[in-house]
């Protein structure tokens, strides 16, 4: 069944914090607050259009929605639960920090039907968050996590790549600790310099230096190879391509892609066909047709960088989780590589 989230966004709501990267008006393009009626409204809109026999859930993002009052958090999830009773919707997401959870908010959100709750963990290496202006100890996330576990609620991370102070291990590093915490969806974003932050300060002051989009693909393909190759669904890789983030002087620095994640797919099928062409000096490819584009990679670049090899043909007859190299099958998690599935020790 086809999933639809019914998107609110409540814009920088509650939220007296300022971490360095944040522009909360800029990155969720929206820059008034959500009464009750315009909740109601948001949602009756949406369900005179979506179709019937679908899912639809009412996803509060862009704010740290448990960091608002306790009483307004329960008005807003008093509003949606009707349409939950109603069968009219069949669940409630949202994002928020880790550090604005506890025992008495997660039973609230679980008597009012939320499903999911996403974290914005971002790092979980303190040097990195201190640096970000996120004063908590790293093991407030580990009491948020296992709370939301504790109550059976989808659990959600982002992680973010590239913070003031990070470096390649430590975001490496900050996925194995969060993989600990059992996420069930993942969503990870470079982090980008955004007019208005107090990130654009350090790196007009030269205090901050963003990472290359080569740098950026490097340390997201190991992460998301972590994460995806032991269960996580990564939802999410990129910031979104908004047309306010687009305009003209807003990303001021950066890795931004439109196709962040098609890029970091096609390395990691660069790295494993690599591995294969190393040994066997061939690369006889058969795959479903459905996977062609990704294999070739982004603007063909795949079959270009090896092209001495690469030699690709349909077959529908296989699965869409493999592919066949030399008259062998490999799936998902050969490509994704075993060395780092099998690694963890910290
Ligand atoms: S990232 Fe989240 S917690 Fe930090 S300032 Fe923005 S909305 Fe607030």
């Amino acid at each position: 069944m086809k999933h639809y989230n019914i998107p609110i966004f409540i814009s920088h709501f509650g939220c007296p914090n300022a971490c360095v990267f944040c522009n909360q008006k800029k990155i969720n393009g929206c820059e008034t607050d959500v009464t009750m009626k315009d909740l109601k409204k948001i949602i009756e809109t949406y369900l005179e259009t979506l179709p019937k026999n679908s899912k639809k859930e009412v996803a509060f993002f862009g704010g740290t929605f448990t960091g608002i009052s306790f009483d307004l958090q329960r008005q807003y999830l008093e509003t949606v639960h009707k349409y939950v009773k109603e069968g009219l919707v069949d669940g409630i997401r949202l994002s928020t920090r880790p550090d604005c959870i506890n025992r008495e908010i997660v039973e609230q959100l679980k008597r009012y039907g939320v499903t999911s709750v996403e974290l914005g963990v971002q790092s979980l290496d303190e040097k990195v968050l201190k640096a970000t202006a996120r004063y908590y100890p790293v093991e407030i996330v580990t009491e948020a996590c296992n709370l939301l576990k504790e109550y059976s609620i989808e659990l959600g991370i982002q992680l973010m790549i590239g913070l003031p102070e990070s470096t390649f291990e430590s975001d490496f590093l900050t996925a194995k600790r969060a993989l600990k915490m059992k996420p069930d969806i993942a969503r990870i974003y470079p982090t980008l310099v955004i007019r208005g932050t107090k990130l654009e300060e350090m790196f007009k002051n030269g205090e901050y230096k963003a990472l290359s989009i080569d740098e950026a693909i490097e340390r997201t393909r190991k992460i998301y190879s972590l994460l995806e190759s032991n269960g996580v669904n990564i939802v999410r890789v990129g910031l979104q391509p908004s047309e306010d983030l687009q305009e003209e002087g807003v990303i001021l620095d950066g890795p931004f892609h439109p196709a962040f994640r098609e890029l970091v797919e096609t390395e990691i099928y660069y790295k494993f066909f690599c591995s294969i062409a190393k040994k066997e000096k061939r690369l006889d490819i058969k795959a479903n047709e459905r996977n062609i584009s990704k294999l070739v990679g982004i603007k063909k670049a795949n079959r270009m960088r090896l092209k001495k090899y690469f030699n690709i043909k349909i077959d529908n007859s296989i699965g869409k989780n493999e592919i066949v190299i030399n008259g062998r099958i490999y799936s998902r998690l050969d490509i994704l590589g075993k060395e780092i599935n099998e690694s963890d020790s910290n």
